[in-house]
């Protein structure tokens, strides 16, 4: 009897963690930047599916994201392309929160990419070769970027000793 009581614990704990897992899934949905649809199909595999899409997507009948990146931003086609291809962006962006040992918020390695001067960047960062790498992208488009590595589970925000300082530490893709 008690094992039995004990077992239907572990599979309420278990659903009560998926559910947990599933809303922080769709807050980080409803916070995207990101295209919407995009994120969506990113879970399907469908090419025909992709297909039907790839008209549409990042036109302002899209989504409220594409719609208000059409409205606002001039250079939309830029941001767009960029957006589209941004593997070797998330590489380098990756690579800066390994590079500054996941001990800061994402602004942090933002400004290591972009070759700042801010106090905030310890000095001795500044000789490596991936500062600066990132200078030709805005910082709201790298911040963009981490959003999305967050939400695909690239990159996992945890909360410092401060309650000011996040973390960045890499995940295993699973
Ligand atoms: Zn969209």
């Amino acid at each position: 009897m008690k094992f039995r009581r004990l077992l239907s614990e572990i599979r309420k704990e278990r659903f009560r963690l998926y559910k947990l897992k599933m809303m922080a899934k769709m807050e980080k949905y409803l916070n995207s930047n990101s295209c919407r649809r995009k994120i969506i199909l990113s879970h399907f595999e469908d090419k025909q599916l992709r297909k039907a899409s790839s008209g549409i997507m990042g036109t302002e009948k899209c989504c409220d994201n594409c719609r208000s990146r059409t409205m606002c931003v001039s250079s939309v086609n830029d941001t767009e392309d960029s957006m589209e291809n941004f593997g070797q962006q998330a590489y380098q962006l990756m690579s800066a929160v390994s590079v500054l040992d996941e001990r800061f918020g994402i602004g942090v390695p933002i400004l290591f990419l972009r070759g700042s001067n801010s106090q905030r960047l310890p000095d001795r960062y500044r000789t490596h070769t991936l500062f600066g790498s990132g200078k030709d992208w805005p910082e709201n488009l790298w911040k963009a970027l981490k959003r999305e590595l967050v939400t695909e589970d690239f990159l996992k925000e945890v909360s410092g000793r401060s309650k000011f300082l996040t973390l960045c530490a890499l995940t295993v893709k699973v």
